[in-house]
């Protein structure tokens, strides 16, 4: 995500751009995550983290508009709001809500939305939520009518630096040379920066996601209950997810997490009970402290820039952190202080 949307923007100001990708474009965290526009309880993030979401759910529906029209592949973007099940804080929500204009909420009852449980509940309505592997299908497509060019099954091995630049990257499939280079690995983005990494602080945060499949919807709206989340699509398809475990780059999916996630939805939608599991994965996020994510130029290396650490919320800022890198390599001006996503790289 991070990569394609850092050079669809980069495409469309007239660079040339190649991506090169270990595996296959859009398989990894980005293919595994929900397509939940907001943070999970907006409210409980430091601002570093509302600005980037805020202005990543801002630009979301024009960009997938734009993506839908240019390839005829629908991201279904779709604004299906989101009902907060308790515990929660209805002071911060209320307070925070208050002071983000685009967002608003509403206290409700939780039985009201088909759910076997009997409390209050905070709604958010404008929350907006996105199909991934649709979202990347797309941006590959537009990506390559640009004009960009994508080199699968290469694996970058090493950054070549000499008097302060980077002079080339060493691949599976040779050297590549060019002017500037972005690295957008994701959770592999320390070991691919390898010495130049400083003391940055990206690692990989395993999360389980289950898929099932029903005749119609059995919910309108996103609900979130601490971690867990159930996320409605309008062909009948719910996701539930996820986890958050700390275990390196282990990719397996575990019976333990299923049937936790598994039980845990059953309590709020007792239906689940009797159907069949299509599928179940796991992703690699991208850690970064506080979940803030690194965007803009090496502090010592002045060709080489990062867009990467966005953890949980890598979609929804997907095109605010693809804006934010593109003004800082054009030299354009900026929405807002750019400069805490500055800060990952500890120098
Ligand atoms: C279960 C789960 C649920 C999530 N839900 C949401 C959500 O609802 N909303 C939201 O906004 N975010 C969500 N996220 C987070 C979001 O998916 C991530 O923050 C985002 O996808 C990170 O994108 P990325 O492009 O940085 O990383 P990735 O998608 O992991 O891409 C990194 C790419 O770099 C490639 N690569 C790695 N090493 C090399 C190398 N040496 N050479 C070449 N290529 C290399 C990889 O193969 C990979 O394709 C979720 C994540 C998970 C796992």
């Amino acid at each position: 995500m991070a990569g394609l949307s850092t050079a669809q923007r980069l495409l469309q100001q007239g660079a040339l751009v190649t991506i090169l990708e270990r595996g296959v474009v859009g398989q990894e965290a980005s293919w595994a995550g929900g397509g939940i526009l907001s943070p999970l309880c907006p409210w409980n993030y430091p601002d570093e983290v509302t600005r980037l979401t805020t202005r990543g759910a801002e630009l979301f529906s024009a960009w997938a508009q734009e993506l839908h029209a240019a390839t005829g592949i629908n991201p279904e973007y779709e604004t299906s709001g989101m009902l907060v099940l308790p515990p929660f804080d209805a002071q911060a929500a209320k307070h925070w809500c208050a002071a983000h204009s685009a967002y608003s909420v509403h206290q409700v009852r939780a039985a009201d939305y088909n759910l076997l449980v009997q409390d209050d509940a905070l709604y958010l309505p404008e929350v907006a939520q996105v199909r991934n592997p649709r979202l990347l299908r797309a941006l590959r497509q537009h990506v390559e009518l640009l004009g960009g060019r994508i080199t699968e099954q290469c694996e970058v091995s090493d950054i070549v630096v000499e008097n302060g630049q980077v002079q080339a990257l060493t691949t599976s499939n040779g050297k590549f040379i060019a002017q500037n280079y972005i690295v957008t690995a994701g959770a592999w983005s320390k070991e691919v920066l390898g010495r130049n990494a400083l003391r940055l602080d990206i690692k990989p945060m395993r999360g389980q996601m289950l898929l099932f499949k029903f005749n119609m919807p059995p919910l309108r709206h996103i609900v979130l209950q601490d971690d867990l989340y159930l996320i409605p699509r309008h062909d009948g398809y719910l996701l539930v997810g996820s986890t958050l475990e700390d275990v390196g780059f282990d990719q397996r999916t575990t019976s333990e997490a299923r049937d936790m996630l598994w039980q845990r939805a059953q309590k709020l939608l007792p239906s689940l009970r009797d159907m069949l599991l299509v599928r179940h994965w796991a992703g690699l996020r991208p850690a970064s402290p506080n979940n803030i994510p690194t965007i803009g130029r090496h502090p010592k290396l002045d060709n080489l820039y990062l867009n990467s650490g966005h953890f949980r919320y890598g979609v929804t800022m997907a095109p605010a952190s693809a804006e934010i890198l593109v003004n800082e390599i054009t030299g354009a001006q900026q929405p807002f202080d750019v400069t805490p996503y500055r800060s990952g790289w500890g120098v």
